[in-house]
Formats: C-alpha cells, structure tokens, sequence
C-alpha cells in the first residue's frame, strides 16, 4: 500500500501512533462517531454528559490555571441568552484570534453542574467552515494531531480518485450479501450521507474481515476433511453409561449426542467443549473415547499437568477397563523402559486408549489408528502444541476442552475453526459453594473452620503463590505450558513471607493441625513423588493438602471441602475460578477462603469482588473481558489473531455467525482465495 505523501515526519511519527502508516492504513481508520451538525440546539435543551452542537456567539475569552497550567475559558452564549463555558485543557493558545461578539459553531461534550453548562471537550469552529458536512468523522486521535487534521489527510486520500475495487469476498457472496464497492464503502464510512448508511458500510467492512478471518480459519481447521464414516456400535458407551453410580445431565447428554454426530459424520471435526468447573467434562471425554474404541480406533486424552494425567488415568481405569479397554499412560515420569514398550504397543494397536502428558509430543510416538484426540484445559496449551497434537490423528476427530469460559462473541473470533459445545449445568445435589475474602490477620478464623471440617473427615486444600525457600523457583504455575494468567510478581525474598510459600505454610500448617496429617505438593517435586501424595490425596489418606497452582486446573477430590487460597490478590480471575472449583464437587457444604494481603491494587479488589458476586464461570468470563480488555484474555494472546478494524466483537454476533458459515460453505467448496490468490488477512 502506497506510503502517505506529504506528511512531515513529526505528523508520520504521530500517525504511527495510531497504527497509521499507509494510504491503506488511514482509509482504515475508522470514525469513532459522528458529529451530527446539521441539529443545532439551544444551549437550555443540551443534555448533561453528551454531545451537542450549538450556535452561539462568543462572550468572553479569559483563562486560568489548572495544574499549573494556562487553561484558556471561552464563555459562549446562544440566541435565547443562556451561557455555557467551554476549557480548553492542555491548549494554552486556544482562543488568541477569538474576539467578544464573534459567531461560533460548537461541537462538545457537554456537562450540568450546579446548573452551569460547561464543555472540557469541543470543537470550535466558524459558521462558513461548518457548513462544509452535516456528519463529521470523529477519529481515535493523538496528542498533537487533531480531528480537522486528520480529516484533512482523509480528504486528500479520498479526493485523489481511487479505482473501484470489489470486497475480496466471492462474487455470488458479494450479490447475495449486497456487498457495495468498497472504495465507495470506505468513503463512505468517512462522509456519510447519514447515520443509517455509514452504519451499513462499516458493517460491509466488517462482513469482508470476518469473512477473510473465518477463511483463514477454516484453512487452518483440522476438521471438514472427507474421511471414511465409522461403525456405531454404541455398545461400549451404553455399559459405562449404565455402570455410572448418576445419571448423565441433560446438558452432558446433549454434548455427547453434539460429539456423536461428528464421530459418526463423514468428515473430520474440531469442537470446543466447554463449561465450567465441576460439570463433568472429563465423563463425556471418556464416552466419546469409547464411541470411537467400539470402532475398533484409538483415542488420545492429552492434559497439561502429571497431576492431572494421573487423576485422568485413574478414572479411565475405574470407568474403561472392567469393560475390556487397554489403557496406557504415558508422562513425563514414565521409565525408559516403559515406554518403549507403550509405544511399541501404541504401534501395534495394543492400547485403545492412551492418556498423556504433552509428552505425547516429545516422543517419536505412532498410533496404530488414531480416531480421537482430546486436549483437557485446553487453554494450558499454546497454538502450535494444539496443532501439532491434532496433526497426530490426520483423519480424526478433535476435542478441545476448558473450564474457562469465554465470551461467546471471542470464542467465534479466537476458536472460530472450532465448533462450540457448551454444558450448562452442574450435577444435582451440590450446595453452593460459599467464597470468603479475608484479611491476612484474619487467618485464624479461617483454620478454625478447617480444622472443624477436618474433624468431621472432610478435606482441604492450602494454595500459595510461590515454592519458596531452597532457591525454587519463586513461582510455579506447574503448567508445562505457561499459561496467560501470569501469577503477579512474587516478592524477591519470597521465603521470608511464610504466608506466600508452600513449603513455609506445609511447616506451619503441620504444627497448627497437629494430629492430622498434611501433605505438600508443588511443581519442584518429582513427578513420583508428586503422585503419591496427590493419591494419598484421593485416598483420604492425606487431610490436608499445601500446593502451588498445580493443583489449579482438574483436580476431583469431591470430599475436598474447603479451598483456602493465600495471598488471593496475586492470582487472576480464571486462577482463582478454577482453584475454587476444586471444591465443593460432592454433596457437603464447601467453602472458598481467599486470604488476601495488604498490598492490594485496585484491579485485585475489583476481581476479588468479582469472585465473591459471581458463581458462574460465564458472568466472570465477561467480566475479565471488560477487566482485561480481549488481548490479555486467557488463550487468545497466543491465538495471535489480528487485529479487527471495522468489527464490533458485541454487536456483530449475527454477521460474526454468517460470515463464518459463509466462510466454511466457500472452503469445502474447494473455493481459494476469493481475489484470485492473494493470500487472506496479509
Ligand atoms: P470438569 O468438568 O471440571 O472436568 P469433572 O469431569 O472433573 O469436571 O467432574 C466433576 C465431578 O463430577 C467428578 O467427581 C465426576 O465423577 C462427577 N460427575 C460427573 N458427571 C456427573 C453426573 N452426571 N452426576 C453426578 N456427578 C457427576
Ligand atoms: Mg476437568
């Protein structure tokens, strides 16, 4: 795209700024909004706190100081006599060639206060210059480049003719959408005729980016491709399903009809299933993984923790092998010699189902015939390592699973190549869970609660945000894949602040409790070591358990019935979500103490806050999303999805919905790029 011509090079650097580089990058600058001039109202009918455009003639022109500062203060009055004072914020030469009785047009945000009318944001300009547009572009500015500045710089590009150039959609798309030119588009969106039609360019804009992504995508998706359909014996998952001491929920029942239609389908898929902690995920898993067993494939359960693989293999045998499945499993604590063994076995289609580690990517591994892969807590996994898990099982099917929900609109934008299943309910029978927040000095309060829930036979988990001591590592997320909830900075001298380390607390812990038994678990450990405690865990055999986040994501002990988590502030909002989730998974009252320190920002209290108010993984997804913004959202950084310019991530849910439908429809068709080969979204 062709660079800007005739910009200085303090303007370019400004321009910059903005992510405006080019001719192309300055048409896609989009308005912010419009002021609309063509309504002139009185100064009496302007409304507190928003925008307006006025007549007026100027009063007086004076100025004081704010923050040491010269701030110019223009008084205006209209026609009706009624006054509004406009500041000129950091402009201290705004208003020199202003003079008393001149006629001015205003264009501001406006305030009531105490009956004064006042603008600390506006333009000004004279009445010839107004008549220029009725609808003017407000751009997303830059200290030193203003709005006439900038659509000055639009104008020149407008003004120097560009050819037509058709939307890079398909032509029959194009029609049936009613796609106008999108030259005629961009100019559009920048001089609009009229609120409705620049609205209906921008959306034209927006269907031609959500179209281009959801290609891409699609390109990239491991599912839609051809492949032989599968036998539906239906048999195995009808005897596990009858073996169950429940009966499924509605909501896993639907997912597992959702997952059947693609196992049994002609083409390869790739579902997202999620919900939130607690709803039994890994029990549909585990019956898909039969579904595709009865025909005579195997299956794939990859984790992001030896905790978790252990626990998952656990399960898998209780539930999978009285019906005759051969399970393996495979770790990054699996022996050598064990593990040329698995694999030879794997090769030779002597395992129908293998749970693993991401060490199922390290090693040279061969599946006789792999049908299904399956990724637990999918958001502990980077881009790439998906991928390459998927790329295991060409001709098979693929599910990604998570506890973190995300915002249905990001989940199309970031796992568009996905389709989505959620569960939506809990198991029956479980109380709510109760969440605390407490003072650090409060702490007492908390192990006497504990220690009466210990007394009854119940569990509990202790969860610190560092190791300590031995020079560990200061912090330990325990993922084997750094996941994007960073926990904040321990402090440097973490040992000495005993609250914050896992192995400071496990001593305390066990003086405090004497009498029961309390275990320690943290990502240092030997993976052995860390499986024995987690089964004495499992086992009741160990009350208490002192952890790092390893613990964070999958654990099911359903005794557990307290989650006290120390110094709560320095974990994100998902963390703490997942963390107190790991209680309250069988019939007993359960608790969730989140101990916080003294050091709190302010981002810490509104997402404690958060915690307390809301039970539902959904509610909480939203809020982190409007906490965080999308980039910082969990799993999506790492999505590196570009930017969308002209998309509204809210109210473009529907064309969200068409273009990805339209997107998959022109894919399967064998369709290219739709331009002619130059490749989609750069
Ligand atoms: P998550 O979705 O967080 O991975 P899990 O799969 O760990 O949840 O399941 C949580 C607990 O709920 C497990 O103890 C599991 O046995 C139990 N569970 C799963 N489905 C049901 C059900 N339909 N009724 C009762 N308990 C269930
Ligand atoms: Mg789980």
């Amino acid at each position: 795209m062709a660079a800007l011509r005739g910009v200085g090079a303090a303007t370019r650097e400004r321009l910059a700024r903005l992510g405006v580089r080019t001719v192309g990058d300055l048409l896609t600058h989009l308005p912010r909004g419009y002021q609309d001039r063509r309504r002139l109202l009185p100064l009496a009918q302007v409304a507190s706190g928003s925008d307006a455009c006025v007549s007026a003639t100027v009063v007086r022109v004076g100025s004081f100081r704010h923050r040491g500062r010269r701030t110019p203060a223009i008084t205006i009055a209209d026609d009706a006599g009624d006054a509004a004072t406009l500041y000129a914020f950091g402009r201290p030469q705004f208003g020199r060639s202003l003079l008393p009785g001149q006629r001015v047009l205003v264009y501001g945000r406006f305030d009531r206060r105490g009956g004064r009318l006042s603008a600390g944001s506006f333009e000004l300009m004279c009445p010839q210059e107004a008549a220029a547009g009725a609808l003017v572009p407000v751009y997303p500015a830059t200290a030193g480049l203003t709005q006439p500045a900038l659509r000055r710089m639009v104008d020149a590009v407008l003004a120097a003719a560009a050819p037509p150039e058709p939307f890079r959609v398909p032509a029959e798309t194009a029609a049936a959408r009613r796609l106008p030119d999108k030259a005629q588009a961009l100019a559009c969106v920048h001089r609009p005729a009229s609120l409705e039609s620049a609205e209906d360019a921008r959306r034209a804009l927006a269907y031609e980016e959500l179209f281009l992504l959801h290609l891409q995508l699609a390109r990239r998706s491991p599912a839609g491709r051809p492949r032989p359909v599968r036998r539906r014996a239906g048999r195995l998952q009808a005897a596990m399903i009858e073996r169950l001491p429940f009966a499924l929920t509605d909501s896993q029942r639907t997912a597992l009809a959702e997952i059947d239609a693609d196992l049994y389908g002609p083409r390869t898929s790739a579902r997202l299933l999620q919900g939130d902690v607690g709803c039994g995920k890994t029990l549909v898993a585990l019956l898909a993984a039969a579904g595709v067993v009865d025909a005579g494939q195997q299956a794939a359960i990859v984790v992001p923790s030896e905790a978790l693989c252990f626990q998952h293999a656990e399960t898998a045998s209780r539930l999978l092998e009285p019906l005759g499945v051969r399970l393996g499993l495979l770790s990054g604590s699996t022996d050598r010699a064990a593990r040329v063994l698995l694999l030879a076995t794997l090769a030779a289609g002597g395992v129908d189902v293998l749970v693993s580690t991401h060490a199922v990517l390290s090693e040279p591994v061969r599946f006789a015939d792999l049908g299904l892969v399956v990724i637990d807590e999918q958001h502990k996994f980077g881009v790439a390592q998906r991928a390459a898990v998927a790329a295991k099982a060409p001709a098979g099917d693929l599910i990604l699973m998570t506890a973190t929900p995300i915002p249905r609109t990001l989940a199309l934008t970031f796992y568009g190549d996905l389709t989505l299943t959620s569960i939506d309910e809990q198991p029956p029978g479980r109380p709510p869970l109760r969440t605390h927040l407490v003072r650090g000095d409060h702490r007492e309060r908390v192990y006497r609660h504990v220690e009466s829930e210990l007394a009854a036979g119940r569990q509990a988990y202790f969860v610190c945000p560092s190791i300590g001591g031995d020079g560990a590592a200061p912090d330990d997320t325990g993922d084997l894949f750094a996941g994007a909830h960073p926990p904040a900075a321990a402090p440097a001298a973490g040992a000495s602040d005993s609250s914050a380390s896992a192995r400071a607390l496990h001593t305390r812990l066990r003086e405090r409790f004497a009498g029961h038994r309390i275990g320690l678990v943290h990502g240092a450990m030997a993976a052995a070591e860390q499986r024995a405690v987690l089964s004495a865990f499992h086992a009741g055999a160990v009350n208490a358990l002192v952890a790092t986040t390893v613990v964070e994501v999958g654990l099911d002990v359903p005794n557990a019935t307290c989650m006290v988590v120390e110094h709560a502030e320095r974990f994100g909002l998902a963390a703490l979500h997942q963390l107190r989730g790991r209680v309250g998974r069988g019939a007993d009252h359960a608790y969730a103490f989140f101990i916080f320190g003294s050091e709190l920002t302010p981002q810490a209290v509104e997402r404690l806050r958060a915690l307390k108010e809301h039970a539902d993984g959904f509610a909480l997804a939203d809020l982190d999303l409007a906490l965080r913004g999308p980039g910082e959202l969990s799993g999506t950084r790492q999505a590196g999805m570009p930017p969308l310019r002209f998309a509204r991530l809210a109210a473009d849910l529907d064309l969200m919905r068409e273009a990805q439908a339209d997107a998959r429809r022109h894919h399967r068709a064998g369709g290219g790029a739709p331009d002619g080969g130059r490749p989609a979204c750069g």
